[in-house]
């Protein structure tokens, strides 16, 4: 089956707080956003017709445009209220939900502070991030060929349009190889995440996490911790070392999109997903839908 583009749908979207024909919601080519990465983005899902932490997500959008000096016009409680439209109005039970939100064409150069902040919010069918077989077997990554930027070099608060541009490039890379995926070393060195996801490692029945310092922590990232803390499985936040790979039994990712999806390589290193991963993935799907 071909891809079906991504403005040739049926449906609505949600465009400055109304609802427009899926293939009518177009902007100017002269936008901020689409030449400066003014840009802020959200990707949730939705599980049997609820968004699951729906309000996180508005709240992260909402800071990651104040992270982008970019004034948002709408409230968290506003945008959770068009999120719920978009999903009541596609008539999806199980989708991807992206709110997106720009500088628009009201000016144009690195300063703009005349252009208005654009909002709008898209749902579709999306249903698993990874081959659903692949993920149980787990995926497998090669090392990046972009770091993450350090701390002071970008705003890695944000989920900004901008910081993909080495994620993109890093995953075409990766798949060109043959690899599903690549994992990103932060500026010092030490392990960061994937290009769409965080990481956990596994060694002795403990759970090792980088601290996010200079990259997303993820809302799933979060979640799995707790639910691994609640399981009574030791949770260890710090800087983690490539040299430490060797070390690890197993290693799974962790995103909105990837859900909780075991890893089996990272270059020559292997790991077999066990009963940890596989224990977590099973919650975390459990969780979501609410089982
Ligand atoms: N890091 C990056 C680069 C991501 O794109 C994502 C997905 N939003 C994550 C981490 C995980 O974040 P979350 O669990 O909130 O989806």
């Amino acid at each position: 089956m071909g891809l079906i583009p991504f403005d040739d749908r049926d449906g609505v979207i949600w465009f400055d707080g109304q609802f427009v024909p899926w293939r009518d919601a177009k902007i100017h080519v002269l936008s901020h956003g689409l030449h400066y990465a003014s840009c802020v983005f959200e990707g949730a899902r939705l599980y049997d017709g609820e968004i699951f932490k729906l309000t996180a997500h508005s709240e992260r959008l909402v800071n990651s445009a104040r992270v982008l000096d970019m004034p948002m016009p709408y409230t968290v409680a506003e945008l959770d209220a068009a999120c719920k439209e978009t999903a009541q109005r596609m008539g999806l039970t199980d989708a991807y939900l992206r709110p997106v939100a720009w500088r628009g064409p009201e000016q144009m150069g690195v300063s703009a502070p005349a252009t208005r902040t654009h909002v709008a919010i898209a749902l579709w069918e999306w249903p698993s991030y990874f081959d659903p077989e692949v993920k149980r077997r787990g995926i497998r990554l090669t090392h990046a060929r972009y770091r993450r930027p350090a701390p002071n070099a970008a705003p890695w608060q944000a989920k900004a349009a901008g910081l993909y541009m080495i994620c993109t490039l890093s995953k075409h890379a990766a798949e060109a190889e043959g690899y599903t995926d690549a994992l990103m070393l932060d500026h010092k060195g030490d392990i960061a995440e994937a290009t769409g996801a965080n990481i956990f490692f596994v060694r002795d029945g403990q759970l090792h996490t980088p601290t996010p310092d200079s990259f997303l922590n993820g809302l799933t990232r979060q979640t799995v911790m707790e639910i691994a803390r609640k399981k009574g499985i030791e949770v260890i936040e710090r800087a983690i070392s490539p040299s430490e790979l060797p070390s690890f039994s197993e290693c799974f990712l962790t995103g909105s999109a990837a859900e909780v999806t075991p890893v089996s390589e990272i270059a020559e290193h292997r790991f077999t997903p066990g009963d940890l991963s596989l224990g977590l993935m099973e919650d975390y799907a459990n969780l979501v839908r609410r089982k």
